[in-house]
C-alpha cells in the first residue's frame, strides 16, 4: 500500500521517507528503531541531581522572562513539583520561542538534567511534552532519520501505518504462534515501536528475529527445491595431478570445499552452492580448479566478478595456470576490444572459460555448452543479474562466493538446508596484519616506516575515498604528496575513471613490482591480490564502513610478509569504529561489533533483491533464538508447510523464474 493513504504525507514527506528507503505502508511499520531511550521512570527532584537526564512532572508557576545579554538571549520561568517547596528555574539559551509554548498553571512532562545553581534548582534547555504525549514518560523509540524528518514525525507515521497492517505478513497460523509461545507480528511490531516495558520489548524483538529467520529458512528450503533440477553430468579428472600443478598445497578446508563442489556437480541434481570464506582465505583457486575441470571435460565455465579491475586480475594472474592445462580462457568486460570475434568464439565453443564483469550477461553473449557459473563477491550483484548469467546454459551448476560472515552456530545448522562450503582458515604462513591508527601529526614517522619497507622490496597501497575535490586527502593530492615524499621510488595511480587498458597496465605494473607505491580509490577494495604488498595506508578512514575497511585491509597480508594497515585519522584518538578494526582481524567479529554499534538495525528478509546476508540481524541472535527458529522450521517442514502461508514465495517467483541463492 502506498504511503499516500496516511495523513500528513505529501510529496515532500514522501521524498524524505524515500531517502530512508521507505516507500510503502509496510516499509514504514517494518522500519525498526535503531535504539531506545528509557524515559519511563518518573523521578523526584531529590533523586535527580546525578547529572543525568530524567523524567519529571512539573507545573509552570510564573510568566516567561527574557533577557537580552550581549551575545545571547536568555529566557526563563519558574516551575514546581507537587509535594515539594523547591523552586525550579527553567532556562532556555538562544531560544526564546520554545518556552512560549508553556502555559502558566499547566502541568507538563520534562526530560532533562537538573543542577543546583546559586541555591536554586535549574534545568537548561529542558525537553518537554504535554501530559498526554508519549515522547516522555515511556520507553521512546529512536529512529534513524534524515534531514526534514523528526523522530516524533517518523514515530507518528509508523503508528498510523500500523493501522493498515497487512495480515499476510504473518506467514504462520495462529496455532503455530501459540504452540511456540510467540505473538502475532502485529503485536510484536506494536511493542517494538511503542514499548510497554523493557522485558516486553526484549521478548517482542526476540519473537521477530525468531520468526524472520524461520521465514528465511522456509524460503531457502523452497527455493532449493525449485532451483535444483535433475541433470546428468560426468566429469573425469585426476585431482592429485591437477593440484600438483599449483605452487602451494590447498588448506584442509579448501580441499574439503573443492570436493563438495565437485561432488555436487555430478549429483543427480544440478549444483547450487555457496562458498563462504573470510578475505584472503583463498576462495578463487577453489573455483578456478572446478572451472578447469569443466573445461577439460569439454564444458564451458564462466566467472562473473563485480569490477573490471578484478576481472583483469583474475585473468592475468591465472593465465599461466590455465595454459598448463591447455584450456582456452577469455576476458570480457565493458571495454574489451574486438568483442564480436570473442562472442563468435564463445558461441562456437572455442573458448572454454570466460572471466568478466556484468558485460558477460548481455543479451548477445551466448555459449555453446555452459555448465558451470561462478559469482565472485556475490553481494555486489542483484539476484536478477545472476539469473541472467545462469540462463545462458542448460542445467547450469552454480557456485557463489562471498566473504559475508555468517556465525558458526548458524552455518552449521543452515548447511542442512543450504548447500554451503566454508573455508575457515587462512593459508599457512600468514601473519596477522597489524593495524594502527596514525594521527596526521605522525606523518614523518609513517613515511620513514614506508621507506624502510620499500627498501626491503615490499610494496604499499595508499587508498582514499575521494577522486577530485579540494580535500587534501583527495586521490590527486595524495598522489602528489607521495610522489614528492618518495622521489627515489616509483608511484602509480589507479582509479575507476581510467581507461580499461590503462587500468590493466597499472595493475600489471604493480603486480610485477614496477611500482613501489600504488595510490588508489576503492577500485581495489575487493579481490585484488598482490602478495608482495604488505602496507595498506587508508586516508579518511571514517568515510568508509567497517566491512569496506576490513576488505581493504585484506589486500595485504596475502604473502608471508608481516603486514600493516595504517588508518590515517585527523584525530589522534580512535573513534569506536576504527578501534574495532585495530583490535580485530576476524571478519565475523568485525561485523558483529559493527552491528552492536549501529544498534538494532533492520531485520531484513532474504526476499529483497540483491540483499546481503549481513544485513539480517542473525548476528545478534543468541543460541536459544537460533535453535527456536530451526525448531519451528523443522516442524513446519515435517508438516508439509500446511501451517504456512507460502504466498510470499509465489510472489517472488512471479518475477524471477529461476533463482540463484544468495
Ligand atoms: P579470497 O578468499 O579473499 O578471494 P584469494 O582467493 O584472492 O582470497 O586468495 C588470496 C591469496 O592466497 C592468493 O594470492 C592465492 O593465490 C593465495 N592462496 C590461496 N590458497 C592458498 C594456499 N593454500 N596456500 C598459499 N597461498 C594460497
Ligand atoms: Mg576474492
Amino acid at each position: 500500500m502506498d504511503i499516500d493513504v496516511l495523513k500528513g504525507i505529501g510529496a515532500k514527506k514522501k521524498d524524505q521517507l524515500a531517502r530512508l528507503n521507505i516507500y510503502s505502508v509496510a516499509d514504514l511499520y517494518n522500519y525498526y528503531p535503531k535504539s531506545y531511550e528509557d524515559r519511563s521512570k518518573l523521578t523526584r527532584l531529590g533523586e535527580g541531581k546525578d547529572n543525568k537526564k530524567h523524567f519529571f512532572i512539573w507545573t509552570i508557576r510564573s510568566k516567561l522572562y527574557t533577557k537580552n545579554l550581549r551575545k545571547m538571549t536568555v529566557s526563563y520561568l519558574y516551575a514546581s513539583e507537587e509535594g515539594s517547596n523547591e523552586r525550579i528555574r527553567l532556562v532556555w539559551l538562544y531560544d526564546r520561542y520554545t518556552p512560549m509554548k508553556l502555559k502558566i498553571g499547566k502541568t507538563y512532562k520534562f526530560f532533562t538534567k537538573i543542577k543546583e545553581y546559586r541555591g536554586e534548582i535549574e534545568a537548561i534547555n529542558p525537553e518537554f511534552s504535554e501530559m498526554d504525549e508519549d515522547q516522555i514518560g515511556s520507553i521512546v523509540s529512536i529512529y534513524r532519520l534524515t534531514s526534514g524528518l523528526s523522530n516524533k514525525q517518523v514515530h507518528t507515521f509508523i503508528n498510523e501505518a500500523l493501522e493498515y497492517f497487512d495480515s499476510k505478513e504473518d506467514f504462520v497460523t495462529k496455532e503455530i504462534v501459540q504452540k511456540f509461545e510467540l505473538c502475532s507480528r502485529l503485536t510484536n511490531l506494536e511493542e517494538v515501536h511503542n514499548p510497554t516495558s523493557i522485558s516486553n520489548l526484549t521478548k517482542a524483538k526476540s519473537n521477530i528475529k525468531v520468526l524472520d529467520l524461520c521465514k528465511d529458512l522456509v524460503f531457502l528450503d523452497q527455493i532449493k527445491k525449485k532451483t535444483k533440477h535433475p541433470h546428468k553430468l560426468n566429469l573425469s579428472y585426476h585431482l592429485k595431478e591437477i593440484l600438483g600443478e599449483l605452487d602451494f598445497d590447498l588448506t584442509k578446508s579448501q580441499l574439503r570445499s573443492l570436493k563438495e563442489i565437485l561432488r555436487d556437480c555430478v549429483a543427480p541434481y544440478s549444483a547450487n552452492r555457496l562458498l563462504i570464506g573470510d578475505v584472503g582465505s583463498g576462495k578463487t583457486i577453489v573455483a578456478l580448479i572446478v572451472m578447469i575441470i569443466f573445461a577439460m571435460n569439454t564444458y564451458q565455465a564462466a566467472m562473473m566478478v563485480p569490477t573490471e579491475v578484478l576481472a583483469i586480475q583474475h585473468y592475468e594472474k591465472n593465465l599461466e595456470l590455465f595454459n598448463k592445462f591447455g584450456v582456452k580462457v577469455a576476458l570480457l568486460t565493458g571495454s574489451t576490444k574486438d568483442k564480436d570475434n570473442l562472442k563468435e568464439d564463445l558461441a562456437e565453443g572455442k573458448i572454454d572459460i570466460l572471466i568478466g564483469t556484468h558485460a558477460i550477461i548481455q543479451e548477445d553473449v551466448s555459449f555453446k555448452n555452459l555448465k558451470f557459473v561462478v559469482n565472485d563477491e556475490q553481494h555486489r550483484f542483484g539476484v536478477s543479474q545472476r539469473q541472467m548469467l545462469a540462463l545462458k546454459g542448460e542445467d547450469v551448476n552454480y557456485l557463489t562466493m562471498t566473504a559475508t560472515p555468517i556465525p558458526r552456530t548458524l552455518y552449521l545448522k543452515i548447511s542442512n538446508i543450504l548447500d554451503m562450503s566454508v573455508i575457515d582458515e587462512v593459508p599457512k604462513g600468514r601473519k596477522p596484519i597489524e593495524t594502527k591508527l596514525v594521527g596526521t601529526g605522525s606523518q614523518d614517522i609513517l613515511f620513514d616506516f614506508i621507506e624502510e619497507n620499500i627498501k626491503n622490496k615490499r610494496q604499499v597501497y595508499v587508498v582514499t575515498n575521494n577522486i577530485d575535490s579540494d580535500d587534501k586527502n583527495s586521490l590527486i593530492n595524495l598522489y602528489k604528496l607521495y610522489k614528492k615524499a618518495f622521489k627515489a621510488f616509483r608511484v602509480g595511480i589507479l582509479h575507476g575513471k581510467l581507461k580499461s587498458s590503462e587500468k590493466d597496465q597499472v595493475l600489471k605494473n604493480f603486480a610485477m613490482g614496477k611500482f613501489d607505491i600504488l595510490v588508489a580509490t576503492t577500485v581495489i577494495e575487493v579481490g585484488i591480490d598482490v602478495a608482495n604488498a604488505n602496507i595498506m595506508v587508508i586516508y579518511n578512514p571514517n568515510n568508509f564502513g567497517l566491512s569496506t575497511l576490513h576488505q581493504l585491509r585484506g589486500r595485504v597480508g596475502r604473502g608471508n610478509y608481516k603486514s600493516y594497515c595504517f588508518l590515517v585519522n585527523e584525530k589522534d584518538r580512535p573513534d569506536g569504529k576504527l578501534k574495532v578494526l585495530e583490535e580485530n582481524t576476524d571478519g565475523f567479529e568485525i561485523s558483529k561489533k559493527d552491528f552492536e554499534m549501529r544498534g538494532g538495525g533492520k531485520i531484513l528478509s532474504l526476499l529483497q533483491h540483491g540483499k546481503n546476508l549481513s544485513d539480517i540481524e542473525y548476528l545478534n541472535m543468541d543460541q536459544a533464538e537460533i535453535d527456536k527458529s530451526f525448531e519451528i522450521f523443522s516442524y513446519l517442514r515435517e508438516n508439509d508447510y500446511k501451517d504456512c502461508d507460502l504466498s510470499f514465495i509465489k510472489e517472488f517467483f512471479k518475477e524471477d523464474k529461476r533463482i540463484i541463492l544468495n
